[in-house]
């Protein structure tokens, strides 16, 4: 039986996408291999939001090529954003890489590496098989995969404060590979900031592992304002930044002045997007988050009091060791509570040098699966809901450029994160903030007609 290393760099969706494919060679009897070294498949999910984390990438797969002396035969591959926006880039610049596979290919990715051995098979002589650089868009395919997509139109950016993260929650490897807490210095996030509304961005999103928590090491509150509060203060004061977005945050970093900030700075969107992770406080001090699971309710009860109408997003882990059924049903519960916007249910699976993959009472696959559809239910059944709610509202849109699933039409995004398409004109309308009658939903996105003065 083949065996496949498949190693995720990234956050929760690659986590997530990873967590897919990994099921997808299973169900195709491959086994997951702990160790690169006796692999016959070598894959890497990669992340493009940040340099370092491609470097880190191109890094670690150039140091494994030596692993091909002992098996001619053996596969190599980049999945995730790096493949998607590099291309046939890193073929050229790693001639043993066999494979290339884009966002939307995460289901197409076990189809290429069984062509890709039964190629090696017939040739006897690995130098001879032609790369596979899948990198071309699929209608649909966005049902199955997340995709990230370089911009014609740079409206909307991502803008990284920190690096690493000192939080030890059992179940994350981010910690061990992307190191303790750094954050850069405000002033020159400002910068950055200025020099994309230069650009035309009008748009940001503040980036970082525990964002709310940024600069608590290296920098001193002001007037009892925290680092983080600083910064969004000094980037609301960019004249141009018309919004401001960040994630992720985490629950011990909302304390008072964040949400405050919410009821004195306007450009920060009626959106956070705010990892719960469970609803059992046994669960979450196995997963050693420092928190109970009212504090977080509280939070949230507290950001729709600072900014009515505030959407809330967040991400569930379901079947984590020693979950039990009581203990999936607070989580549950807690999600119908809050309502959640959206949510990001994930399947618990071990991640190698974490403390929970070492932990008794591994769940069966069955088990996370059933909680996994259920609270998926639930949750969708919810976000169906808020989006009925919307058709007839008139929504203020930034209008991010031509639709990705129809270039004919334009895209924006809502206050609330909600995606919106209409029509108009690309050149004259991306970047503009106005707004867009709703008058329809296919439940997950709103269609409307652009209201121009
Ligand atoms: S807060 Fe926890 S889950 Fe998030 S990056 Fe840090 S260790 Fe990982």
């Amino acid at each position: 039986m083949p065996t496949v290393f498949l190693k995720t760099y990234g956050c929760q969706m690659n986590e997530r996408d990873s967590e897919q494919v990994a099921q997808m060679f299973v169900e195709r009897g491959f086994t997951i291999a702990a160790q690169p070294d006796d692999a016959d498949v070598v894959l890497m999910n990669t992340c493009s939001v940040r340099d370092q984390a491609e470097q880190k990438a191109i890094g670690s797969m150039g140091h494994m090529a030596k692993y091909r002396r002992n098996k001619p035969n053996l596969v190599y591959g980049f999945l995730g954003c790096m493949a998607q926006s590099r291309g046939a880039e890193l073929v050229e610049k790693m001639p043993h890489v066999d494979l290339v596979a884009g966002t939307q290919k995460y289901h197409k990715v076990v189809d290429h590496v069984v062509d890709l051995m039964a190629q090696k098979e017939e040739a006897r002589m690995d130098s001879l098989v032609n790369p596979i650089v899948d990198i071309d868009l699929e209608e649909d395919s966005q049902n199955t995969i997340r995709d990230h997509i370089d911009k014609d139109y740079p409206v909307s950016e991502f803008v990284s404060i920190m690096q690493g993260c000192n939080m030890k929650c059992s179940f994350c490897i981010v910690p061990y590979t992307r190191g303790p807490e750094r954050g850069r210095p405000i002033s020159e996030i400002v910068d950055e900031c200025k020099r994309l509304a230069d650009k035309g961005v009008r748009e940001v999103t503040l980036l970082g592992q525990i964002v709310n928590l940024y600069g608590r090491h290296e920098f001193p509150k002001v007037d009892g304002k925290s680092p983080f509060v600083q910064l969004l203060e000094a980037v609301h004061e960019i004249e141009d930044i018309k919004r401001i977005r960040f994630t992720s945050p985490h629950p011990i970093g909302y304390k008072e002045d964040v949400i405050e900030a919410f009821t004195y700075l306007p450009k920060l969107v009626d959106h956070v997007h705010f990892p719960m992770q469970s609803g059992s406080d046994r669960i979450l001090k196995k997963m050693r988050r420092p928190y109970k699971a009212e504090r977080f309710i509280e939070i949230c009860d507290k950001m729709k009091e600072a900014r009515p109408g505030i959407a809330i997003s967040t991400d569930v882990i379901v079947g984590f060791p020693g979950e039990t059924e009581e203990d999936y049903l607070e989580t549950k519960k807690a999600v119908e509570h809050v309502q959640f916007d959206q949510a990001f249910v994930f399947r618990y699976s071990p991640r190698k040098d974490t403390p929970a993959a070492e932990m008794e009472e591994q769940l069966p696959e069955r088990v996370k699966e059933e909680r996994n559809q259920d609270l998926l239910k639930l949750v969708n059944s919810i976000v169906i809901r808020k989006n009925e709610a919307m058709v007839g509202t008139t929504q203020e849109v930034l209008c991010e450029g031509p639709s990705r699933y129809n270039e004919e039409r334009l895209s924006g995004r809502t206050r609330t994160n909600r995606i919106v398409i209409f029509d108009g004109d690309a050149q004259r309308m991306a970047g503009e903030l106005f707004d867009v009658k709703i008058n329809e939903t296919t439940g997950h996105t709103l269609y409307g007609d652009a209201v121009l003065s």
